[in-house]
């Protein structure tokens, strides 16, 4: 069965992520280790440590993702920011591991006034800096991206290319529905997803895939942009989530909602993909 779940706040206290889960009728979690939007990192006690297993222990939400910082660059030609990026990066993995983690997922990287071929060199070498000076069970995620600003991580072949500067078992991607559509994959087709799912399997590899960033898009097809919205509210739509969750590979993944939080939309929309599922299996089940 596919385990759904959403993007949780780990504020006050990170064990708390697994009360927020159950709260919003969520099977799996993803959630910051610090403020995304600062460089700030607080410093956990033992005793939130041993609190985090416990509730992870007793409630059975998996698999347990964190994902990382928005003012990481692992691209940038500063080399003052990527050194502080690949830092914050190596120190998330160790809580990682304290943690028991099971996957990490973060934003390729920028160009920013950089050739984007520069821009991927850049990336392939902070991740073996990376993946040289750590040693965790912790699954690193790659994720697609819209390409607004620069972002790399746009194409299939983008990521294939940065996928070849680390281990197989130790590294993966992670696919977000609305990045992939407002970078030019139309998947809410049955031909487009078809094709997009012929093109992982023949770059990358369908074994590679381990989790699914499950939003719908604000802004139309092909637009770059990277805006989330709520699950078939936006230019996606409700039929795309159905191929997603219904496919024989993706539909066995994780999927995490990361749609605005507004009231109790996350409990809203993990609902709607579970009918997406029971819906759809009704149909291929009366059609024989
Ligand atoms: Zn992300």
């Amino acid at each position: 069965m596919v385990r759904i779940g959403a993007h949780v706040s780990s504020s006050k206290s990170l064990d708390l992520v697994f009360d927020r889960a159950i709260d919003i009728g969520a099977d799996t979690i993803q959630f910051f280790l610090n403020s995304p939007r600062s460089w700030k990192t607080k410093t956990r006690t033992e005793q939130e440590i041993e609190d985090f297993h416990t509730k992870k222990n007793k409630y059975k939400i998996k698999p347990t993702v964190v994902h990382a910082s928005y003012l990481y660059n692992l691209a940038s030609e500063d080399k003052h920011l990527r050194e502080k990026s690949i830092k914050g990066v190596i120190n998330d993995l160790h809580l990682c591991e304290e943690l028991d983690i099971d996957y990490y997922v973060i934003h390729p990287g920028k160009a920013k006034g950089q050739t984007e071929q520069q821009a991927i060199e850049h990336i392939k070498r902070s991740l073996d800096y990376i993946f040289s000076k750590t040693q965790t069970k912790t699954v690193f995620l790659l994720e697609t991206l819209a390409g607004q600003k620069g972002e790399i991580g746009k194409t299939t072949q983008e990521l294939k290319e940065l996928l070849e500067a680390v281990p197989d078992q130790r590294a993966g991607i992670c696919i977000d529905t609305c990045h992939i559509f407002s970078a030019g994959y139309r998947i809410n087709t049955e031909e487009g997803f078809d094709a997009y799912k012929t093109e992982l399997e023949a770059l990358i590899g369908l074994d590679r895939v381990k989790l699914i960033h499950c939003n719908d898009s604000k802004t139309p097809f092909n637009s770059r942009k990277d805006r989330h919205q709520h699950i078939g509210e936006g230019y996606i739509g409700i039929k795309g989530f159905e191929i997603f969750l219904n496919d024989s590979y993706l539909g066995k993944l994780p999927y995490i909602i990361e749609t605005p939080k507004v009231g109790n939309y996350d409990q809203i929309n993990i609902e709607k993909l579970r009918k997406t599922v029971k819906y759809a299996q009704c149909v291929r089940s009366s059609n024989g």
